[in-house]
């Protein structure tokens, strides 16, 4: 089942997506909600709704993970410098950005121009968490997930540096991070691992990789990060994002206002977002 978030008549709604209509979840109010609805409206054209990001309005930051794809792990070391870690640690590195990063599929990245001048791509899969829970043991995780979808955990790698080298605050401007273009429900995409993960700047590949390249799969990160840590329904957390990224290349290559950004995940679909001032 493909869910998704959607505005029309102004009015903002959920709804099932079935070839090129979209059906409304009557009396939906989330994704877990729309997830079990069966009360479906009359279909409309895909095309005549707004998509939204459908992991919105969220109760919490999304939780994310870093270095989890080894090459891009590798990229970075260059640049890490002397002191920082070898090789990825034992166990995943976590961090989160603010809700007020995220826009949704066909929504402007906002280039932010006045603060950074390295802009940067980095297409991520995203689970949604769809029974809430603390510590998951990694052989039932994935009973815990109701579906997947695709993020641009976008980074201003300026802004990092400036502060610390930590992650949250170049990773959390304002309007910068879409996430969509909907959710597919587990049962639709398992198998993961032969799934390609891909983005495109302006037509060009810039990322490719296959979903069986994560360090840590879905399941090990799920049962790592719900240890005392108890997952709520509608939680999100975006899973790392494999090499390719701009600040690695020779010479860097950064995101400016124009620049047309593509997300995918084979068998989700493609997110395709422009950058704007
Ligand atoms: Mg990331």
């Amino acid at each position: 089942m493909r869910i998704a978030r959607y505005i029309a008549d102004g009015t903002v709604a959920y709804g099932v997506i079935d070839g090129s209509t979209i059906l409304p979840v009557l009396g939906a109010d989330s994704l877990i909600t729309a997830s079990s609805g069966r009360r479906h409206g009359a279909p409309r054209p895909l095309g005549s709704v707004g998509l939204q990001c459908p992991v919105a309005p969220m109760a919490r930051n999304p939780f994310c993970v870093g270095w989890n794809y080894e090459d891009h792990f590798a990229e970075g070391q260059a640049r890490r410098g002397p002191g920082a870690a070898t090789e990825i640690p034992d166990r995943p590195t976590f961090f989160t950005k603010a809700t007020s990063s995220l826009i949704g599929p066909g929504d402007n990245i906002k280039a932010h121009r006045a603060l950074t001048t390295s802009l940067d791509w980095e297409v991520e899969l995203v689970v949604v968490i769809g029974r809430s829970a603390a510590n998951i043991r990694e052989d039932n995780a994935m009973k815990h997930v109701l579906g997947f979808t695709i993020a641009n955990d976008v980074s201003a790698r300026d802004v990092q540096r400036e502060h610390g080298g930590q992650w949250f605050r170049g990773k959390s401007l304002d309007r910068t991070s879409p996430i969509g273009p909907w959710v597919v429900t587990a049962d639709e995409l398992e198998p993961l691992e032969h799934r390609a993960i891909t983005c495109r700047v302006n037509g060009e590949t810039v990322q490719s990789a296959v979903l069986g390249d994560l360090h840590f799969g879905v399941a090990r990160v799920i049962a790592e990060l719900s240890r005392g840590l108890t997952l709520m329904a509608g939680d999100v957390i975006l899973t790392g994002t494999p090499s390719g990224v701009g600040f690695a290349r020779t010479p860097p290559r950064f995101l400016a206002p124009g620049d047309v950004v593509e997300s995918e995940i084979e068998g989700i679909g493609v997110m395709r977002n422009q950058v704007a001032e």
